[in-house]
């Protein structure tokens, strides 16, 4: 979509990350893989001219910096996905306008292993049968499933809600357990570069 009389040097080109892939200081503690972003998958946007929105991260802005790890079912709360409602509702919010003025938004990176911001792995605890919680001399067991964490899963609602379909979405790994960060990076750099 082009301006009548203002042109300028923007890309016109948008990707929303969350929050981590930005500031690794935001993780629990004992699982940042860098000290301050995520260097080639900033390095990479910056190269390619593409705008980034950093999505609030929901379990900072919940429970602060000195949370336990959790499993998904921990969040799943209506108190928790309100929270997750709230933030997602502003970055709908802005994804919606862009579109609206043309722009194009290349797509959603997500962090697979985060029981909030998983896409396709996300903690849940080994025994469904076992309920999490209570004091942390006992923690039971846990693994990934291929399922989505509380936030993605509100956040594609909220995108489908309002029309907005056809978004990609990529997950970056917050370890090796769960993909490796040089696929996800070929993933990503599919959709910025159209060769
Ligand atoms: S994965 Fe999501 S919830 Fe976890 S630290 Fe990153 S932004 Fe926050």
């Amino acid at each position: 979509m082009e301006h009548p009389k203002v042109s300028d040097n923007r890309s016109e080109k948008i990707i929303f990350l969350s929050h981590c892939c930005l500031n690794q200081n935001a993780k629990v503690r004992g699982i940042a893989s860098y000290p301050g972003a995520i260097t080639p998958l900033i390095s990479m946007l910056l190269e390619e001219g593409i705008g980034i929105i950093q999505m609030p991260c929901p379990e900072m802005t919940y429970l602060g910096n000195m949370r336990w790890g959790q499993v998904k079912d921990q969040y799943n709360n209506p108190m928790f996905r309100r929270h997750c409602k709230c933030i997602v509702d502003t970055v709908v919010d802005q994804a919606e306008n862009y579109i609206q003025c043309g722009y194009q938004i290349v797509g959603f990176v997500m962090m697979d292993g985060s029981p909030v911001c998983g896409l396709n792995r996300t903690p849940r605890p080994k025994d469904s049968n076992v309920l999490w919680g209570g004091m942390t001399w006992y923690i039971p067991e846990s693994e990934y499933l291929i399922e989505g964490g509380v936030y993605s899963e509100i956040l594609q609602e909220e995108l489908k809600k309002r029309g907005i379909e056809n978004i990609p979405f990529v997950a970056s790994p917050e370890f090796d357990e769960v993909g490796e960060l040089d696929q996800a990076l070929d993933a990503i750099k599919s959709l910025i570069i159209v060769e």
